[in-house]
C-alpha cells in the first residue's frame, strides 16, 4: 500500500491557501482511507489548525454549516469542501454527542477523537501520511479497530457500533477482538440513538457489497436494539423441500442475490420477517409458515414507520413483500391482472425480488424455476409493449362520462368504473369510448347498480 495520494486540484488550492496563511492543514478521515485502498473518495474533508473565523477570512465563498462543531464549508468552483478546525470533544453524557467541543492546536488530539484507526489518518502532500494509531496497518490487514479504549468510545457515542459494522461490511473487514467484545457489552446503549441515524447506518450496510453481514448485527446483539423483530429469524429452521437455510440465512443470501438498491435490499431484508410468528410444524416434521406474507407486510409496515422511512419507499417495499411469493403469471391475462394490482412500473422490481428469493433457496430446484422466471419477463415485456389499460386512469371513459349518462356522483360511479376496468383487463380491445359507454348503459340493469339509481 503506497503512501502517496493523488489530490484533486481544488483540494491542493485549499491546503495551499491555508498553509500560506500560516496554518496546518491536512486531508483527513474517509478520503485518506479510501485513497490508500485505491478507491475514489466520496468527498474530501480537511482538518486545520485555523479557527473557523480564520478559515472564513481566507476564502471568498464560505458557509457556516457546522460552525458549532468548527466546520466551515468552502466553495471552490463547483465543489464544496468541509474544513474543520482541530477539535477535542468534551464529555458525552447522552451516549451520542459531546456536551461541548473545544478547539485545539494539536492534530494528534483531533485524530484521537475519531472513531476507528482507519478513519483517523491525515495526509498533507508535503509532510506525507500522519498515522498515530496504526490505521494503515489495520487497513492492510483488513480490520476495524477503535481508536483508544473501545468500551469508552462506544460509551461516548453508541452509533459508532453500527458504524463499525457498516465499515466492516463495506470494506470486507473483520472487527478487532476488543472492539467486538466492547460492542457485545455496550449494545443496549443503541437505545439512545435516533431511529433515523440507525436507519441510515443499516441502509449503508445493506447497500455494501456484503449485505449478508447483517449477520454481524445479530451476532453482536445489536439487532435487538435496532430491529428486534428480526432476532427470532436467526433461530428459525425451515425444514421444507424449497429451503435449506434458517430464515435469517435465507434472508442474507437473498439480499446478496439482489442488486444494491435501497428498495430491493430492504425488501429482501424484511420479506420473511413474519415467518417466526406464523411458524407451525406438521406430523412429518416439515415447517410451515401459513399467512407469513401478510404477517411480514404488517411487521415491515411497523418497522419502516418506526425507522421514519418516507411513504413512497415504504409503500413500494410493502407491495413487493406482499407479492414476493405470488405465482408468476404465465398468460397475458394473468399478467394484466397482476399489473393491475402492483402497477406496471413495479413489475421489474418484483421480478428481481422473486429471482433473488429463488436463488437463496434449495439449488436443486433453481434451474427450472429460473427458466420459468425468464419466460415471465418476456411475457411482461410483450404485455407492456401493448400499452394495456390496467388502471382506472387509463380507461377510455371517466367518472364525468358516467355522470353525464345519468349515474349519480359517488359510489355508483366508482363501482361501474371498476367493472369496466375488469372488462378491459379481460379484453383490452374493448377499451374504446363508444364500447365502454354502451357497456355502462347495460350495467344500469344490474341489481347491484340499480340500488344506486333509485
Ligand atoms: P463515508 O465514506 O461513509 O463518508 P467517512 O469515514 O467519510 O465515510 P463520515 O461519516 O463522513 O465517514 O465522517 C468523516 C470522518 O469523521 C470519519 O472518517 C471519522 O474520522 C470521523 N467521524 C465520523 N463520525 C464519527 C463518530 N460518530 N465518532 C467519531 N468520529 C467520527
Ligand atoms: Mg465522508
Amino acid at each position: 500500500m503506497s503512501d502517496w495520494i493523488n489530490i484533486p486540484k481544488n483540494v491542493h488550492i485549499l491546503l495551499n491557501s491555508l498553509h500560506a496563511a500560516g496554518y496546518e492543514a491536512y486531508i483527513v478521515g474517509g478520503c485518506v482511507r479510501d485513497c490508500l485502498m485505491g478507491y475514489k473518495p466520496k468527498d474530501w474533508d480537511i482538518t486545520t489548525s485555523a479557527k473557523p473565523d480564520q478559515v472564513k477570512a481566507i476564502f471568498r465563498k464560505t458557509y457556516d454549516t457546522g460552525i458549532a462543531h468548527g466546520t466551515v464549508s468552502v466553495r471552490l468552483g463547483e465543489d464544496v469542501y468541509e474544513v474543520t478546525t482541530y477539535r477535542v470533544d468534551g464529555k458525552y453524557s447522552d451516549f451520542r454527542r459531546p456536551d461541548e467541543v473545544s478547539f485545539t492546536t494539536s492534530l494528534r488530539e483531533d485524530l484521537k477523537r475519531r472513531d476507528f484507526t482507519i478513519n483517523a489518518m491525515a495526509y498533507d502532500p508535503k509532510i506525507g501520511l500522519i498515522d498515530y494509531f496504526q490505521g494503515k496497518q489495520d487497513l492492510s490487514e483488513g480490520r476495524v479497530r477503535c481508536v483508544g479504549d473501545a468500551r469508552e468510545r462506544f460509551q461516548e457515542d453508541a452509533l459508532r457500533m453500527l458504524r463499525a459494522l457498516r465499515f466492516a461490511a463495506k470494506l470486507d473487514f473483520s472487527i478487532e477482538a476488543k472492539t467486538y467484545e466492547a460492542m457485545e457489552e455496550k449494545a443496549p446503549l443503541l437505545a439512545n440513538i435516533s431511529q433515523e441515524r440507525i436507519c441510515d447506518e443499516l441502509t449503508k450496510l445493506l447497500l455494501s457489497d456484503n449485505p449478508w453481514r447483517m449477520r454481524d448485527v445479530v451476532e453482536t446483539g445489536l439487532m435487538a436494539y435496532c430491529i428486534p423483530e428480526f432476532v427470532p429469524c436467526a433461530s428459525m429452521p425451515q425444514r421444507h423441500p424449497y429451503h435449506i437455510f434458517t430464515v435469517a440465512e435465507h434472508t442474507y443470501a437473498s439480499m446478496q442475490a439482489v442488486e444494491a438498491d435501497r428498495i430491493l435490499r430492504w425488501t429482501m431484508f424484511l420479506h420473511d420477517i413474519g415467518k417466526p410468528p406464523t411458524h407451525s410444524e406438521d406430523e412429518n416434521g416439515c415447517d410451515h409458515f401459513y399467512g407469513h406474507v401478510k404477517q411480514s407486510v404488517a411487521m415491515a409496515d411497523t418497522i419502516l414507520r418506526r425507522l421514519r422511512f418516507d411513504n413512497a419507499s415504504r409503500e413500494k417495499i410493502l407491495t413487493l413483500i406482499a407479492y414476493h411469493d405470488c405465482e408468476l403469471p404465465d398468460t397475458e391475462l394473468s399478467m394484466r391482472k397482476l399489473l393491475n394490482k402492483i402497477g406496471i412500473p413495479l413489475f421489474p422490481d418484483l421480478w428481481k425480488v422473486q429471482v433473488a428469493d429463488m436463488r437463496a433457496q434449495n439449488p436443486t430446484l433453481l434451474e427450472e424455476r429460473l427458466e420459468k422466471a425468464e419466460a415471465t419477463m418476456e411475457l411482461y415485456q410483450r404485455v407492456r409493449n401493448q400499452n394495456p389499460c390496467v388502471c382506472l386512469e387509463d380507461l377510455a371513459v371517466n367518472g364525468w362520462d358516467l355522470i353525464a349518462m345519468g349515474y349519480p356522483p359517488g359510489k355508483a360511479v366508482g363501482l361501474v368504473l371498476r367493472q369496466l376496468l375488469e372488462v378491459v383487463i379481460e379484453c383490452p380491445e374493448l377499451n374504446q369510448r363508444g364500447i365502454l359507454l354502451e357497456t355502462a348503459e347495460k350495467l344500469k340493469k344490474k341489481p347491484e347498480i340499480q340500488i344506486y339509481l333509485g
